[in-house]
């Protein structure tokens, strides 16, 4: 018997040719993991090595964790059917409500983190987060949510930031890819917050497509090139690059608003990940903060810096 199905046009190619998604949600596992050895070579060669090193161990950790924990929890179908309508991210970050798989994933990586070498004052900062009452640790969850992790407590927030990314992308990684839609400027289609940075991918069918990526959940989306993540502005764009630089880290300046998201052109480097060569492109920022472009794109890991 013929499958009816298969004579209907297929709506992700485009006469044979595959069409670029609008977004590709996350495979928790894989990020992680890959993130974890970026993390690693970035470490062997950069003066911030002790840094890069403690920060490939978490994300080994957040890989590690994750086939261990229970399923999480999406909202209602109708809730999240209903975001799509109004074209609204399905997860609502503001309405965010920690839940008993978020605390499962809070404790898991809490111990797997003790193990891991660390600065005396990044061991100080997961005692306090150990020892955190149930208030005190909302209380982050909150702050992380909203992108307004105070200064002073950088070093905590950082472990229950890292919690968060992976609840929210396994979230995200059970999800509907076809009912998302586009949200808003420079805004998450899964949970509505801001990317870390860009990348220029080299996907077959998508060759030379940018895709933002969620600094929270994992999720990528696609976004022209040449236009401002923070503002929309697609004027008073400029591009620029650490001396000496390989051509595929770039801050995305604009001139409209004065802020600045990195874009990485990972198909001329694989290997490129957006949260671990942000991190370890700080020169990059150094460089556009003398020049007066305040940094739009979100990490946790660059706060203190
Ligand atoms: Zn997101
Ligand atoms: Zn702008």
């Amino acid at each position: 018997m013929s499958d009816i199905s298969s004579t209907q046009p297929d709506p992700s190619m485009i006469g044979g040719i595959p069409k670029a998604p609008f977004v590709r949600l996350p495979d928790p596992v894989a990020i992680f993991t890959r993130r974890a050895a970026r993390f690693a070579t970035l470490a062997a060669t950069s003066e911030l090595s002790p840094y890069l090193g403690f920060l490939a161990s978490i994300a080994e950790a957040q890989a590690a964790a994750v086939p261990s924990l229970p399923p999480p929890e999406l909202p209602d179908a109708a809730i999240v059917a209903r975001a799509g309508q109004f074209a609204m991210p399905p997860l609502d970050r503001g309405a965010f409500k920690p839940d008993a798989t978020l605390r499962a994933t809070c404790a898991c990586l809490l111990e797997a983190f003790a193990a891991i070498s660390k600065p005396e004052a990044a061991e100080v900062a997961l005692g306090r987060v150990h020892s955190a009452d149930r208030p005190a640790l909302d209380a982050m969850i909150a702050s992380i949510l909203s992108d307004s992790i105070p200064f002073e407590t950088v070093a905590e927030h950082v472990y229950v930031a890292a919690t968060l990314q992976v609840h929210f992308a396994r979230l995200a990684a059970r999800l509907d890819s076809a009912a998302l839609v586009p949200v808003g400027v420079g805004a998450c289609p899964v949970c509505g917050g801001p990317p870390v940075a860009s990348l220029i991918v080299g996907w077959y069918g998508a060759e030379g497509t940018r895709y933002a990526s969620c600094a929270l959940c994992s999720t990528l989306w696609n976004e022209v090139r040449v236009k401002c993540l923070a503002c929309g502005s697609t004027k008073g764009i400029g591009y620029q690059e650490v001396d000496g630089g390989t051509g595929t880290i770039k801050a995305e300046t604009c001139d409209e608003c004065g802020s600045y998201v990195k874009v990485f052109y990972q198909h001329k480097d694989v290997a490129l990940d957006p949260v671990a060569d942000d991190v370890g492109s700080l020169g990059l920022d150094v460089l556009l903060r003398a020049d007066v472009y305040r940094r739009a794109g979100v990490n946790p890991y660059l706060i203190g810096y």
